[in-house]
């Protein structure tokens, strides 16, 4: 087995005594070994943080910039070392490992670029008699230490994420990575150690997950940034009511293919989209599309595409370049996944195609009609399954997206504005993505969930925003 790789105690490589190792997903070869801190490294981790508060806001800038595009470079430096890593420790096939490496190292850039500009803003108060002679500077100061908590499925771009914007507006940062998938962030570690930032302004702990809610509660940590599953998420948010407490949860993404998305090419592409979003992590993502609606009329034709879509996918070992489609996180993970196809259709759903398990590899499945309340379209699938269903008018489909507890985003394939600005008046969703499937995501844009799908924003500048608040200061006699 690898040697152990160390976690990252106040900027510093510490390897303990209790250890991770960790599986690849497609085959269970052991990919490495993480080190897991031990409660005294924590508690270390988590003074330093709370010392270096007022010196990680102090610093100028530039050197914040610096550091980010330090950390870019190095991204990109070792990018197929940093991919390989990715899919080793995911099961993610590499060409998403790659597009996911290019992906972060642009995070960091641009929260480079947003440090530069981080500023404030003046306002008059001369708009008031009692105003004259005076001015407001509000400037947004860091809300305090961050616990930034992060899931499998992005193992590097969702842990970027929760550090670049915090080190670009000044604030120290504990990351906790997923438990299948430390190694990335551990490697990110060393990229941070060679920035040039405050010791103690970040950490990198792959801590257990039953020593986490003494993590959670502590009061040193007044901003927990949390992105993964939907009870977890809550329960954080129930266990401290007085934190800042931002939630980027799971959902069950629908696609609507509107009636005048009507010619070969329209149905075609759609088709090919909708396809490899819901398959490109084998559906581990929490914009996938999951739920199709299309019109009555196009509904044969479409599905007709959309099956031969699917089995077009080249499905194996995520470590070769022509893979589309390789294993779910875990073996247990892949049975739940069936057991919800078996479910749907013993209650009535159509298997068109797919749904045999080998492993953790599921092939991509398609189920139409699926009753409404069966957990394969009323719950996060997170898995390769489609659900199909259609719509008369163009309001029931919007309503049949709404029906969902989740609110991430959704997508409407049309080319007629009128539906596309209805959509996104309509669509109870963080966001509406049209003319392409829900699963897109430009990294700079605030992105997050409403209902149960979560609370607060990211997307580097809202992220900035969230993990900050105004200090207003007043000038009189001016
Ligand atoms: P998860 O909730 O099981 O784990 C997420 C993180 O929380 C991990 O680091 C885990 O170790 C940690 N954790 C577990 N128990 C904890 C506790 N009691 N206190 C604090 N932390 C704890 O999620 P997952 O399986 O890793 O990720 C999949 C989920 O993440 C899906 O629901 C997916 O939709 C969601 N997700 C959301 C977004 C988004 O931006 N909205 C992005 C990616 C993934």
């Amino acid at each position: 087995m690898d040697t152990i790789r160390p976690c990252w105690v106040a900027g510093r490589p510490v390897t303990g005594t209790e250890t991770l190792p960790v599986y690849h997903p497609f085959d269970g070869a052991p990919v490495g070994v993480a080190a897991v801190p031990d409660t005294a490294d924590v508690e270390r981790a988590v003074a330093a943080a709370q010392a270096a508060t007022a010196e990680t806001a102090a610093l100028p800038a530039y050197r914040r910039a610096d550091a980010l595009r330090a950390a870019a470079a190095g991204l990109r430096r070792r990018a197929d070392e940093i991919a390989a890593l990715i899919t080793a420790e995911s099961g993610k096939p590499l060409r998403w490992s790659r597009i996911e490496v290019t992906r972060a190292a642009g995070v960091l850039d641009w929260a480079a670029e947003e440090a530069r500009r981080w500023s404030g803003e003046l306002q008059r108060l001369d708009t008031d008699p009692g105003g004259v002679g005076r001015i407001a500077m509000t400037r947004r100061v860091p809300r305090g230490p961050v616990l930034g908590i992060a899931p499998f499925n992005f193992p590097l771009n969702l842990v970027v994420h929760k550090l670049a914007p915090a080190l670009a507006v000044g604030a120290p940062i504990i990351v906790k990575p997923a438990p299948a998938t430390p190694l990335t962030a551990l490697l990110l570690g060393e990229l941070l150690a060679e920035a040039c930032l405050p010791e103690g302004s970040w950490s990198v702990l792959p801590v257990p997950d039953d020593r986490m809610p003494e993590l959670v509660a502590d009061p040193r940590l007044p901003v927990v940034s949390f992105t993964g599953s939907v009870p977890v998420g809550w329960r954080i948010r129930d266990a401290v009511p007085r934190k800042h407490v931002t939630l980027e949860l799971g959902g069950n993404a629908a696609v609507i293919v509107c009636p005048d998305w009507s010619s070969e090419a329209d149905l075609a592409c759609a088709a090919r989209r909708i396809a490899a979003f819901a398959t490109y992590q084998a559906g581990q993502s929490c914009i996938a599309v999951q739920r199709v609606l299309v019109h009555r009329d196009l509904r044969e034709r479409f599905t007709e595409l959309l099956v031969a879509a699917v089995r077009a996918l080249t499905l194996g070992d995520p470590a070769d370049e022509r893979t589309e489609v390789g294993p779910l996180i875990n073996e247990p993970a892949a049975r739940r996944v069936e057991d919800w196809i078996t479910e749907a259709v013993a209650a009535g759903g159509r298997l068109l195609t797919g749904g045999a398990r080998d492993g953790a590899t599921l092939t991509p499945a398609i189920v139409a009609d699926v009753p409404p309340g069966e957990r394969l379209v009323a719950e996060e699938v997170f898995g390769p399954v489609l659900t199909v269903a259609d719509f008369d008018e163009i309001d029931g489909a919007f309503a049949a997206v709404n029906e969902s507890r989740f609110g991430l985003q959704a997508g409407v394939f049309t080319h007629d504005l009128r539906t596309a600005f209805r959509a996104s008046e309509v669509l109870d969703m963080g966001g509406v993505v049209i003319g392409d499937v829900p699963s897109y995501r430009a990294d700079q844009v605030s992105y997050g969930g409403v209902k149960d799908s979560g609370i607060g924003r990211e997307g580097v500048r809202a992220a900035m925003d969230d993990l900050t608040q105004d200090r207003v200061l007043i000038l009189s006699g001016l």
